[in-house]
């Protein structure tokens, strides 16, 4: 199959390129560089820098370029960015999308998977979460992810596209040889702070909320080993048929609190890893962890990281590896 992937230098991206390498699919990655790195592109792959806003650029790539699929991740998700920044985040995230669909229309590419994110379903009504609880999302990010689901499912009933998206949980680790990598600036997520203070990087990682209600008073999440993420994307875009939306939760279906990673990065890299409790970060709902099972039966995925330990684990081997990322300084501190 050959497959056109927007963003495959980005995090996810980047592993599920790999992963369809690793498949035999031929892959083409459009990205603008903006967050993804040229380094995390699998070099089978062929990496065609430019913007997903580019027109021009698309069609050139896609009419007459023999696609069976494309894989959309290009878009822009700092939920706190997207409430100082909502414009920037309908134009990243829905304006250029449907310009990706309209662009898949004229090329008449019907095998789409998108991702989408746990966001859509905001504060959900109960947890573990299944795919047809309600989608309230409580902030601009989640809302620019659900009105692209709803553009695909239009795009569905009005041209044949067939389509899925894929609502991640919390991506997390890396690829099993420590290559590729989490590499955000600014980094926001739990995990690669967490490493970044056992690198020694900063002080202490802040407990955003102690008092919130869950068996340890800190919020829980499903953390989502990274290829596994990518694998559920293989398995989608092989099985994609035309005319049809599906919706699949990717998550391990277990919840794990704020201290139990830090605890399991203590266990993992050996150092304290100073910990402060600070007030709640706005917009955090308590839990959130999903129910895979219409994914488990219906593509046949099932997570290969269960244990959370070797999820923070497979982060400690990218990020003590690269201690700057992907950036020149992290290719002289690598061995
Ligand atoms: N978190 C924290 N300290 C940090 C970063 C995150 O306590 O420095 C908490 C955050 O409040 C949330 C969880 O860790 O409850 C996961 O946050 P992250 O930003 O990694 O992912 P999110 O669930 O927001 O997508």
């Amino acid at each position: 199959m050959k497959v056109f992937v927007t963003g495959g230098a980005g995090y996810v991206g980047s592993h599920a390129v790999r992963a369809l390498c690793d498949a035999g699919h031929d892959v083409v990655v459009l990205d603008n560089l903006s967050k993804g790195h040229e380094q995390a592109v699998d070099g089978r792959a062929r990496l065609v820098v430019g913007e997903l806003a580019d027109v021009e650029l698309l069609d050139r790539e896609l009419i007459g370029g023999g696609f069976d699929g494309v894989m959309h991740f290009a878009a822009l998700a700092d939920v706190n960015e997207s409430v100082r920044c909502p414009g920037l985040y309908y134009e990243n995230n829905v304006v250029n999308s449907v310009r990706l669909l309209a662009a898949m229309e004229r090329a008449e590419i019907t095998r789409l998977v998108f991702s989408s994110t746990c966001a859509t379903y905001g504060e959900p009504e109960a947890c573990p979460i299944t795919e047809d609880m309600r989608q309230q999302p409580i902030n601009p990010y989640g809302r620019t992810k659900l009105a692209m689901e709803w553009a695909m499912r239009d795009a569905v009933d009005a041209w044949g596209l067939g389509a899925t998206a894929l609502r991640y949980f919390n991506a997390s680790g890396a690829a099993a040889d420590g290559s590729i990598g989490e590499d955000h600036t600014p980094e926001t997520h739990l995990i690669p702070i967490v490493l970044q203070v056992a690198l020694e990087q900063r002080d202490g990682v802040k407990i955003f909320g102690t008092d919130y209600p869950t068996p340890d008073g800190t919020c829980v999440r499903d953390y989502i080993h990274v290829d596994d993420l990518a694998s559920a994307h293989v398995l989608a875009i092989e099985s994609q048929k035309p005319s049809t939306f599906r919706s699949y939760n990717v998550g391990t279906g277990r919840g794990t609190s704020v201290r139990e990673i830090i605890e399991a990065a203590r266990t993992v890299t050996g150092h304290p890893i100073p910990a402060e409790e600070a007030p709640r970060r706005a917009g955090d709902p308590p839990k959130l962890f999903a129910d895979p099972t219409k994914i488990q039966s219906e593509l046949g995925w099932s997570p290969v990281h269960m244990d959370i330990e070797s999820t923070v684990a497979a982060a400690w081997r990218w990020h003590s590896a690269h201690p700057h990322g992907f950036s020149p300084a992290s290719q002289e501190a690598a061995p």
